[in-house]
């Protein structure tokens, strides 16, 4: 049984995310996607609207599983008992970050390797911030990421906008 954890913060999950997760699927038995409870970065999005979020979306994938975890992702890696951690890597300037994170994980834990994904190339430009950015201001994200997304989204500027 190959099980990985694909740790971030997925405020919100867009459809690069859903790229790495399919491919992770079919490379993998098991996949956790698991959101990083990080205190250090204000989120939009509560842990739970992110798990309903990634469940909705993720919900045709049955090797598919959605956590979340506090602490070092080595141990909640160990502790699901993956042999693996996934991360996307979109262009050149995530591999820096992601070659640093991957020596230290190995140093702290050697046996869980860090396996990077490409996605397809559509969704290279694509980052969390991009999305909550042009919902903020009216843009339309429907290309970007899954409709549960997009209403949510919706739901929280125009709340904003008319404040009962
Ligand atoms: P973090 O805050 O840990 O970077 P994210 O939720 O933004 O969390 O991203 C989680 C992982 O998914 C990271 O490895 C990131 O590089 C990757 N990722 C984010 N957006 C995309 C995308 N559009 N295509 C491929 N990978 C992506």
């Amino acid at each position: 049984m190959k099980r990985v954890i694909y740790p971030g913060t997925f405020d919100p999950v867009t459809n690069g995310h859903i790229d790495i997760v399919r491919r992770a699927s079919e490379l993998f038995d098991e996949v956790v996607v698991t959101i990083a409870k990080n205190p250090g970065k204000t989120c939009m999005f509560s842990i739970n609207e992110r798990i309903e979020m990634l469940e909705e979306s993720l919900k045709e994938f049955p090797n598919v599983l959605v956590d979340s975890f506090d602490g070092l992702v080595v141990d909640h890696a160990k502790q699901v008992g993956a042999i693996g951690i996934v991360r996307g890597l979109r262009a050149v300037s995530d591999f820096e970050y992601e070659f640093q994170m991957a020596l230290m994980n190995r140093k702290l834990a050697g046996e869980i390797s860090t396996i990077l994904l490409m996605p397809h190339a559509r969704y290279t430009y694509l980052n969390s911030t991009i999305i909550r950015n042009l919902a903020a201001f009216g843009g339309d994200v429907a290309e970007f990421v899954p409709l549960i997304v997009q209403n949510k989204l919706k739901e929280r500027f125009i709340s904003k906008k008319n404040p009962s």
